[in-house]
């Protein structure tokens, strides 16, 4: 269901502790601190932790000060996806007997060499929005006694979506609302989750991936409005039809810019120079960072990206 107007926003910042925060990060934390302050609502944080090979505590540190720095505050603690695990396993589970998920074996590396050979033969392979080769969906009819057997070999593998199937199911067509930044009802726009392919949603020793859990914790803490950068425009498509799927609420989504660095590329956290601690101890205020962000310098709608 769409939340109603008239109900009081919630709205979340979710970084990943894998890396210290940009200016990136603080224009859409700032955006969704400035949308709860404007509409009454609630701002949370949300550490999104999944992958516990690249997260690490002292980035996790790292992040509270910052957002303490530029004057934010939440209800402690923070939700923390760690503790989240078992809520997403059943989730996967839900997908695995909906026959919507299935093992996927290939490793990236021979993902690249098959579409290499293929396009090396003439025939063109699909993208998916992010550039990515879409899957070639090899093992998703994998007798069940194969499958079982590499599982029990100890083989590595990713649950992947089997996309066709699940769009199949669908019984409405997928839309989401798409809105400004600071306010108003947007409009709604479709959602074509074909173009991703059939996506990872967990990995063998981990039960989620990012696009699972994000959907699965948006519901449970009530989010009514998603402030993120436009770079997560395309991957609301597969969120939306999670939702569908799940039987999870969906919120309205307000893809925001994103703060590019001199040459016009979108920062990273590798750019040591554009992180939120370099700025701070070469003596910027919580003010110039809100001004490098580019808050309040912008009030008219971003056109869509599509
Ligand atoms: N954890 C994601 C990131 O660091 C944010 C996801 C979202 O806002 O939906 O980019």
């Amino acid at each position: 269901m769409m939340h109603a107007p008239t109900r009081k926003p919630i709205v979340r910042f979710a970084p990943s502790p894998n890396g210290l925060l940009h200016l990136g990060h603080a224009r859409s934390a700032l955006l969704n601190w400035r949308f709860a302050q404007d509409h009454a609502g609630t701002f949370l944080l949300r550490i999104e932790d999944i992958d516990r090979e690249r997260c690490r505590p002292e980035f996790e540190q790292a992040i509270f000060e910052d957002l303490a720095w530029l004057g934010l505050s939440w209800p402690a603690p923070a939700r923390r996806q760690s503790d989240r695990f078992d809520v997403y396993r059943a989730a996967l589970t839900e997908l695995e007997r909906l026959g919507l998920v299935y093992p996927a074996f290939l490793s990236r590396a021979e993902i690249r060499t098959l579409v290499r050979e293929k396009e090396e033969s003439g025939e063109a392979w699909p993208r998916d929005p992010d550039g990515a080769p879409l899957y070639p969906g090899t093992e998703r009819d994998l007798p069940a006694d194969r499958r079982a057997a590499r599982i029990g070999s100890g083989a590595p593998f990713a649950w992947r979506l089997d996309m066709k199937r699940a769009i199949e199911g669908l019984k409405t067509q997928l839309l989401w609302q798409e809105a400004h930044e600071s306010g108003g009802d947007g409009a709604a726009h479709p959602a074509d989750p074909a173009k991703w392919g059939d996506v990872i949603l967990a990995r063998r020793d981990t039960p989620a991936s990012y696009h699972l859990s994000v959907v699965l914790d948006d519901d449970d803490q009530g989010i009514t409005d998603v402030i993120r950068g436009r770079d997560l425009f395309e991957a609301t498509a597969i969120h939306r039809l999670l939702q569908e799927i799940l039987g999870l609420d969906q919120p309205v989504y307000r893809h925001h810019r994103l703060v590019a660095d001199e040459s016009g590329r979108k920062l990273s956290k590798s750019d040591a120079d554009t992180a939120l601690a370099a700025l701070r101890n070469g003596g910027s205020t919580a003010a110039d960072i809100a001004r490098m962000a580019g808050i309040g310098a912008e009030l008219r709608p971003f056109p869509s990206p599509a």
